[in-house]
């Protein structure tokens, strides 16, 4: 089959998530047929720099052998089984112990789902029971943020803060609300206020919501490290330390969603350990097995653990593919490849503080109002040269920037006018360097169109 082929019966049949459809029926589909190392191949043969591992998940790269032959060996061996009614097999727990070891020392249980969707669903279970066993049901708000992603499942947009998605698809799950994102440079802040001065007042807006739906009603508080889909939102210094203030002063469990962070993006194991959080629960997913097959999980603090092992009886809650035997097989020789390989160590010492550098020279192009990175996570803020302010929506500059990276052979995505990257872990310097020179002309070419 040719292109125009494959495009032919995908627009008959295929509804593509977080696609408009009708859009998509008259452009065609861009189809991608293979990858190799940081590269995705099309149908046309075009070689294109994935400059978001995917969907933030191929941290080791494509094309790895030995992740093919972990699924083929365990599927020979078992393909499939449940963990459900006291069964499990060994895959689930080598992978529930291997994760546990590369966690904080307090976080010593995992419970397996099949995506991150679904562990921002058991998480939202798990904290609620978890008050009610401790004889406070009424402590039932979870509070998240504005514009947050943690998921398209009905609790995982719930506890997303993206107004688009909340427009669609009627009632939300009650009880939870959403606070303000640590968005410096995008809203919310005064007149001349630095950095340090918005990210306490962030962390001030949370105490309010706090107040204002009374301490003893508020269960949990969800958060990435760093806010990914929303536009690589890094947070000022100030935020994190005062935020766990807060949780502490008012006895609420923080819940850190690591599905984007975890696994080496943020140059730790996961981002809780950058910001020195220490978060009862952990959702996990994408980079856990490097996106090659399914896989998520919740990793759960002693204090929620402890309370639904010894006081919960059963926890009537799973799904037919938690810690699916093949799935987990994978995840198992992901992680021991990139624990033989420093791969985290690397981002942090090497790649993330390279990135950062060359990154940073972006933010002197006279599109770009800020260049900022973490790890291997970073955005660029698009901005009118003529005002220094933001273009008008209606003119959708960020995917027009977007469009032209991929013409000129580079992933990069648009939120907004905030251009984002995330690249798989395995990123050589000159890779970087390809990245960053295909970012430019994406830009140099996006302002002559605007001329
Ligand atoms: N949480 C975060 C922070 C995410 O970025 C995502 C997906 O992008 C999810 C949860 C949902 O994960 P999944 O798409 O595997 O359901």
């Amino acid at each position: 089959m040719q292109t125009p082929d494959y495009q032919r019966l995908d627009r008959a049949h295929h509804l593509h998530p977080f696609t408009d459809f009708k859009a998509l029926g008259e452009e065609g589909s861009r189809i991608i047929e293979r990858g190799e190392g940081v590269y995705i191949i099309d149908s046309e043969g075009n070689r294109i720099l994935d400059g978001m591992a995917g969907l933030w998940c191929v941290n080791l790269g494509y094309g790895r052998e030995e992740l093919v032959e972990a699924a083929a060996a365990q599927m020979r061996q078992l393909p499939y089984y449940n963990n459900f009614f006291k069964t499990t097999h060994p895959p689930a727990v080598k992978l529930a112990e291997t994760l546990c070891r590369l966690a904080p020392g307090h976080l010593n249980r995992v419970f397996f789902t099949g995506s991150g969707s679904e562990a921002n669903d058991t998480v939202l279970r798990m904290v609620r029971r978890y008050w009610a066993l401790k004889g406070q049901p009424e402590k039932q708000w979870v509070i998240g943020r504005e514009n947050a992603y943690h998921g398209s499942t009905v609790a995982g947009l719930s506890l997303g803060g993206m107004a688009p998605m909340h427009a669609q698809g009627g009632p939300l799950v009650p009880k939870i609300a959403h606070v303000r994102q640590p968005w410096w440079f995008g809203e919310g802040r005064s007149e001349g206020q630095d950095p340090e001065a918005f990210g306490r007042d962030c962390a001030a807006a949370l105490e309010a919501k706090i107040l204002e739906l009374g301490e003893e009603n508020v269960a949990a508080f969800i958060a990435e490290p760093v806010q990914g889909a929303g536009g690589a939102i890094i947070p000022p210094a100030s935020y994190w330390p005062a935020v766990k203030a807060v949780l502490a002063k008012y006895d609420i469990l923080l819940v850190a969603d690591e599905v984007i962070c975890g696994f080496g993006r943020l140059g730790e194991w996961f981002g809780s350990v950058h910001y020195g959080l220490e978060p009862d629960l952990m959702p996990i997913a994408k980079g856990l097995s490097s996106g090659y097959l399914p896989i998520g999980g919740v990793l759960v603090g002693d204090r929620v653990a402890d309370t639904l092992i010894e006081e919960g009886g059963e926890f009537f809650h799973g799904f037919t593919y938690s810690g699916h035997p093949t799935c987990a097989a994978v995840a198992l020789k992901n992680l021991e490849l990139m624990e033989a390989e420093g791969v985290v160590e690397r981002v942090r010492d090497d790649l993330g503080p390279y990135l950062a550098q060359r990154w940073q020279a972006l933010g002197a192009h006279p599109l770009v109002g800020e260049a900022r990175s973490l790890g291997l996570i970073g955005a660029l803020e698009l901005i009118d040269p003529a005002t220094g302010e933001r273009f008008d929506e209606s003119l959708a500059v960020g995917n027009l920037c977007r469009d032209l990276c991929f013409a000129s052979g580079l992933v990069m995505r648009s939120v907004g006018d905030t251009m984002i990257i995330s690249p798989p872990l395995v990123i050589t310097h000159a890779e970087i360097d390809e990245l960053v020179d295909k970012a430019r002309a994406a830009l140099d070419a996006t302002l002559a169109r605007l001329a």
